[in-house]
C-alpha cells in the first residue's frame, strides 16, 4: 500500500513558515502587495482568484484586486501591467491565465517585470531557471519538488519521467527534476512506446491533462507518483490523469486528487510572493 503525499498538510506547513517570514518583515518595516488581475469573468478563474486573495490574507500580504471586464482591450490591460510594473508598494504581479481570446497571453506575461513575475512565466524567469541562475519558478513544479523533499524522497541519481511538455508545468518540472540531479526524461504525444518508458520510472510526473489515462500497467512496483491532473465531472468530483486504484497498490507513494498537487500551487505562489518582497 502507498504512503499517501499529503499536499494539504505540506502546504498547510509552508504557509505558517511563510506567514512567519512575513510577520518578521513587517517587523523591519517590509509590507508585501500582490496585484492580481483577472479579465472576464470565468467561474473557474474567480475561484483561484479568491483562493489566492485567501492565502494572501492568511500569511499577511496585502492584496489589490482588479476585475476587468471581459471586453478590456489589450491596451488597456498593457497599460494597467505597466503602472503596477511602476507601483513601488506592488511587490508581484499575477494576471490570472486564461485571458479572452482577442489578448495575446504571450504578449501580458512578457510585460510583466521579471522582478514581479510571481507566476515564474515570463520568458526571464524561464531563461535563468534554464542556466540555474536566481529568479522565480512556475508554482505547480516547484510546489511539486517541495512535496517530494519534505516525503523525504530521495531525488538524486533517480529516473525520472515525466508525462506532458507544456510551459508551465512540464517543461520546468524537468529542470527543476536536472537541478536535483535526477536523470530526466519528458515525454509527450509523439513519444512511442509510452508505456514502456513509464514503467522505467523511480519517479513518474504524470501532467498530460487526459482523466486517469495512466493506469497500473505504467508504474514500475516501488515507484513514487505525482499526479498533476484536475479534472471536475459533472457531479464536482475531482479525479487526475492518473487512475489511483490501479496504481496506488503498486507505488510506494502517491499523491491523490484532491489534496496532492493542487494545494502546493497556491502555497509556492505565496512564497514567491515574499522572495519578491526582498528582492525587490
Ligand atoms: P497541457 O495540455 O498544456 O499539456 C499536456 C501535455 O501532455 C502536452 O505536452 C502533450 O504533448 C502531452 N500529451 C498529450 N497527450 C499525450 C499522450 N497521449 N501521450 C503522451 N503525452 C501526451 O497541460 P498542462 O501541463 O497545462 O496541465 C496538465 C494537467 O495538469 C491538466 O489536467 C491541468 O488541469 C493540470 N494542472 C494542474 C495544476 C495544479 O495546480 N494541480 C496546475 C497546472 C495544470 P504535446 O506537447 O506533444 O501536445
Amino acid at each position: 500500500m502507498a504512503k499517501i503525499i499529503d499536499g494539504k498538510k505540506i502546504s498547510a506547513e509552508i504557509k505558517e513558515e511563510l506567514k512567519e517570514q512575513v510577520a518578521q518583515l513587517k517587523k523591519a518595516g517590509v509590507e508585501g502587495t500582490l496585484a492580481v488581475i483577472q479579465v472576464g469573468a470565468d467561474p473557474a478563474s474567480s475561484v483561484y482568484v479568491r483562493n489566492k486573495k485567501k492565502a494572501c490574507e492568511y500569511i499577511g500580504l496585502h492584496s489589490k484586486s482588479f476585475e476587468l471586464p471581459e471586453e478590456t482591450t489589450q491596451k488597456e490591460l498593457l497599460d494597467l501591467i505597466e503602472q503596477l510594473n511602476q507601483d513601488a508598494a506592488v511587490n508581484g504581479i499575477l494576471v490570472q491565465l486564461p485571458v479572452p481570446a482577442h489578448i495575446e497571453e504571450k504578449t501580458i506575461i512578457n510585460a510583466i517585470s521579471p522582478l514581479k513575475d510571481v507566476d515564474g512565466f515570463h520568458p526571464q524567469s524561464v531563461g535563468s531557471l534554464t542556466i540555474g541562475q536566481p529568479g522565480f519558478v512556475s508554482c505547480t513544479p516547484a510546489g511539486i519538488v517541495e512535496l517530494l523533499k519534505r516525503s523525504k524522497v530521495e531525488l538524486d541519481g533517480k529516473n525520472c519521467v515525466i508525462v506532458g511538455r507544456s510551459n508551465i508545468v512540464g517543461k520546468p518540472m524537468a529542470l527543476l527534476m536536472l537541478r536535483e540531479n535526477a536523470t530526466v526524461t519528458v515525454t509527450h504525444s509523439h513519444t512511442k512506446n509510452l508505456k514502456e518508458i513509464c514503467s522505467a520510472a523511480d519517479i513518474l510526473i504524470v501532467a498530460i491533462g487526459k482523466k486517469e489515462f495512466i493506469t497500473g500497467e505504467y508504474i514500475k512496483e516501488g515507484a513514487v507518483v505525482i499526479d498533476v491532473g484536475i479534472h471536475r465531472d459533472e457531479n464536482n468530483k475531482l479525479s487526475g490523469d492518473v487512475k489511483y486504484d490501479e496504481a496506488e497498490p503498486k507505488a510506494s507513494m502517491i499523491t491523490p486528487v484532491p489534496g496532492g498537487v493542487g494545494p502546493m500551487t497556491i502555497a509556492m505562489l505565496m512564497r514567491n510572493c515574499v522572495e519578491a518582497m526582498v528582492t525587490v
